[in-house]
């Protein structure tokens, strides 16, 4: 059987628009049946969409996307497979969200600075999530009319060279990788054509992030053209790496890429999900499962 795995979205538990159980919902109608959810720095969404997964009979992976500052750059480490209740994964993530809020009162601040009053309560309020994104300000600034679209918002208040930039400060790539693993989870460098770093930077960090126990690189992802997915697929298998694929979704506000879309692997990597056993997974709507009582409810039967 031929499964659709996207295993890299956002709910609006970090920068997507939808909450949780309505991302399940769109990927099962797109077609997805193994679905990794992987909020920024945040595994609070994956409690709902596990319950949506079960009732709509997709396989949920819980994940998380983590905030890495390697060399003054910033970087996505996606973990998959994580125990969302694991301490040290927690206590990592709190720490980051922590992080963001600072971030997000600095960003409110030079906001304010440059005529924009009252930005960072209003978005804070509007995200119904405290540790908010750059993402969530661009949304603001769209629809006050200080930018044309998100793209604008970055390039004139968030982005690097923005009116409002602040540089994040985040975990480094080794207490990623750890914070991934400790929690029984795959470690896996999102986007890897996104940075701006040089080849051999890029290959630099991608050795790093191997010794450290990485495994995997998204070679198709929503931000990835052709011939990035062909070159990152040469280097996965040069540097001994898995590969994975996912859309990065955010929102249907932006269709660019949808869930379930742009995952196609080019034939010769190998993917990070062939060690999953999926094939043997039951796959059918909960209806149609067999319900069998954990081991301690039939205990007390
Ligand atoms: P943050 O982690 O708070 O720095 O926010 C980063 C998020 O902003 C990313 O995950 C993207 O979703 C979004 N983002 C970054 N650059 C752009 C851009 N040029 N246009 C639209 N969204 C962007
Ligand atoms: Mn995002
Ligand atoms: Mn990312
Ligand atoms: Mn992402």
């Amino acid at each position: 059987m031929d499964l659709s795995i996207d295993l890299h979205c956002h709910s609006n538990l970090s920068d997507g628009t939808l909450p949780p159980r309505e991302v399940v919902a769109r990927a099962r109608q797109n077609g997805v049946d193994v679905l990794a959810l992987t909020d920024h720095d945040s595994v609070d969404g994956i409690a709902e969409a596990q319950a949506a997964a079960l009732l709509e009979g997709v396989v949920l992976i819980p994940g998380v996307e983590v905030s890495v500052t390697w060399m003054a750059q910033t970087i996505h480490v996606v973990g998959l497979r994580v125990d969302p209740h694991n301490v040290a994964l927690r206590v990592g993530l709190a720490a980051l969200q922590a992080l963001r809020v600072e971030r997000a009162r600095a960003i409110g601040k030079k906001l304010e600075k440059a005529g924009v009053p009252g930005a960072y309560e209003a978005t804070v309020a509007a995200a119904g999530i405290e540790a908010v994104t750059r993402t969530h300000f661009a949304r603001y600034l769209l629809e006050h009319g200080y930018a044309k679209d998100l793209e604008g918002a970055f390039k004139r208040w968030l982005g690097k060279n923005g009116k409002a930039y602040v540089r994040g400060d985040w975990a480094s790539l080794g207490d990623a990788v750890a914070m991934i693993r400790g929690a029984g989870g795959q470690a896996v460098v999102a986007h890897p054509a996104r940075y701006k770093l040089s080849s051999r930077r890029l290959m630099d960090m991608l050795k790093e992030f191997k010794a450290a126990g990485g495994v995997a690189i998204e070679v198709a992802c929503g931000s990835h053209s052709e011939d990035d997915r062909q070159r990152f697929a040469v280097i996965a298998l040069q540097l001994q790496l898995l590969s994975s694929a996912g859309s990065d979704f955010h929102s249907p506000a932006n269709t660019r890429v949808d869930l379930g879309r742009s995952l196609r692997l080019p034939p010769k990597c190998v993917p990070i999900w062939d060690s999953w056993g999926l094939e043997s997974t039951a796959l059918a709507p909960i209806a149609e499962l067999e319900l069998v009582p954990p081991a301690y409810v039939r205990g007390a039967l």
